[in-house]
């Protein structure tokens, strides 16, 4: 199993700065099920090509599994010999500063896109050639395979299921790593690693900015997470979340821009007044987004612990800046922190606040998926108070739309819409709940936003009466 990666231009051997790799001294890394090999077959000025070589042991593999005996399988297997998971294990242990992007000496030629090929050897591909195009071809590049004869005493057993793919054009190296890190496995169907939850950040997190767009997104998220169907969906909602957020501009881009920012300072001033009312000391701003309402909490004093989620990386990194935590000291990191979480799925790292709070985001999900935010929130997380605001769809016809304020909004509901919603959801999780306006308000629309405020019952009977 061989992965080369070469560079053509001027000076290439600088690729051994962006790897890190001195292209003078081959280098071996000891792997779970192996090692892996650096050497650079061709260094000139004009070309230079680093090769990553694997040796698997499928002894080694065989041993490493409990009990689950495959027979022969487990020591005469096509592991050894084909590009598969191992390979993006390797590229990310021995590549893994390269995929940052960091290059202390030559972060300009780290940033800029270059002529770019990899070869990969015996990459398994069983009947779906065309997808190799579908696959590599939209990310830019052009692609080329080498097909074998399965045997060629026996001409009769057709082609084999492997190819010798080469894929080449102008891209950034970390790109070029991150593709491949999510693609070669893509092709592979027996994965080596045990998928859960922590693979979905993986290919979040890898496939960020390209994985989003790409036409096959669902084929190659579908097929990364071996088809495990809450993980896959789990993948699905966060890149369709974060591909709204990501192109979106501001919340509410319809609003004229003098009545935009008024309406988000009231309606934060709003939820942090139910927050300090509720007495709560600790609150989890779910959907936070950019951090504005993190910023006011950590500036009162009443707040001794304060957390954000949000589905899109992109908003947690704003927030992070805002709040400047990157050079925060230990108490402020102690006091708050930001963690990527989506609000359908139960999260252990929702539970144990007082408050949580909701804003403007419920209307970001499709309906069909509210029942599962409410369990979420209140059934598992299950804060004594829940301060949470959507947009009022009968003011929309101040902004003189008929339609939704916000291209990502899936439904805006009317006031009678939302305080049913509220109510029912309150009665069945034990929870009382209260509606204000808040914006400037009108007797036939209402307010441009409705908040509900959920108190617990239980601990507090009478709270409820
Ligand atoms: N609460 C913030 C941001 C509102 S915009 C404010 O009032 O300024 C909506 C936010 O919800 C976005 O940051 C979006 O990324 C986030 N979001 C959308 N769907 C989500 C989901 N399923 N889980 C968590 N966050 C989600």
């Amino acid at each position: 199993m061989l992965l080369s990666i070469t560079y053509t231009g001027q000076n290439t051997p600088e690729l051994g700065y962006l790897l890190y790799k001195n292209p003078n001294r081959p280098q071996v890394f000891e792997l779970n099920h192996g090692k892996a090999y650096v050497f650079y077959p061709e260094v000139s000025n004009e070309r230079t090509t680093a090769a990553l070589l694997l040796d698997i042991d499928p002894l080694d593999l065989a041993r490493g599994k409990s009990g689950q005996s495959r027979g022969l399988f487990d020591y005469v297997n096509d592991r050894p010999y084909v590009a598969s998971s191992f390979m993006s294990t390797a590229i990310s242990r021995v590549f893994g500063t390269a995929m940052t992007g960091r290059a202390d000496s030559r972060q300009a030629l780290s940033d800029s896109p270059l002529e770019l090929a990899a070869g990969i050897t015996m990459l398994p591909c069983r009947g779906e050639r065309d997808k190799l195009n579908a696959i590599f071809e939209p990310l830019g590049y052009e692609v080329r395979y080498e097909t074998f004869m399965a045997d060629e005493q026996f001409p009769d057993w057709g082609d084999s299921d492997y190819v010798n793919l080469t894929i080449s054009g102008k891209v950034r190296l970390r790109d070029l790593l991150k593709h491949l890190f999510v693609l070669l496995p893509v092709f592979d169907r027996q994965k080596h690693y045990w998928i859960g939850e922590a693979e979905v950040e993986k290919l979040l997190r890898m496939g960020e900015g390209w994985l989003q767009e790409h036409p096959e997104r669902q084929f190659i998220t579908r097929r990364y997470l071996n088809r495990r169907r809450t993980l896959v969906n789990m993948a699905f909602e966060r890149l369709a979340a974060n591909a709204a957020e990501e192109n979106m501009p501001a919340a509410e881009p319809e609003v004229t821009p003098e009545r935009k920012p008024r309406l988000n300072e009231q309606r934060l001033d709003a939820v942090m007044a139910a927050l300090k009312n509720s007495g709560a000391k600790s609150v989890l701003d779910l959907g936070c987004g950019e951090g504005k309402l993190l910023d006011m909490l950590v500036k009162d004093g009443q707040f001794t612990r304060i957390a954000g989620a949000d589905v899109s990386s992109h908003a947690l990194g704003r927030a992070s800046e805002r709040l400047h935590l990157e050079r925060a000291g230990e108490a402020k990191s102690e006091r708050i922190q930001l963690f990527q979480g989506a609000i359908t799925y139960k999260d252990a790292r929702f539970s144990g606040y007082e408050a949580v709070s909701v804003v403007e985001v419920i209307e970001h999900l499709d309906i069909p998926r509210l029942a599962a935010f409410e369990r979420v929130l209140f059934e598992f997380a299950k804060p004594r108070c829940v301060v949470l605001t959507t947009p009022n769809r009968e003011y929309n016809v101040h902004y003189g739309i008929d339609n939704l304020r916000h291209g990502d909004h899936r439904f805006e509901w009317t006031r009678t819409e939302f305080q049913s919603w509220a109510s029912e959801t309150a009665e069945r999780f034990g929870y009382t709940v209260q509606f204000s306006d808040i914006g400037e308000s009108d007797e036939s629309c209402g307010a441009p936003t409705q908040m509900g405020v959920f108190m617990l019952c239980n601990g507090g009977r009478s709270q409820c009466a």
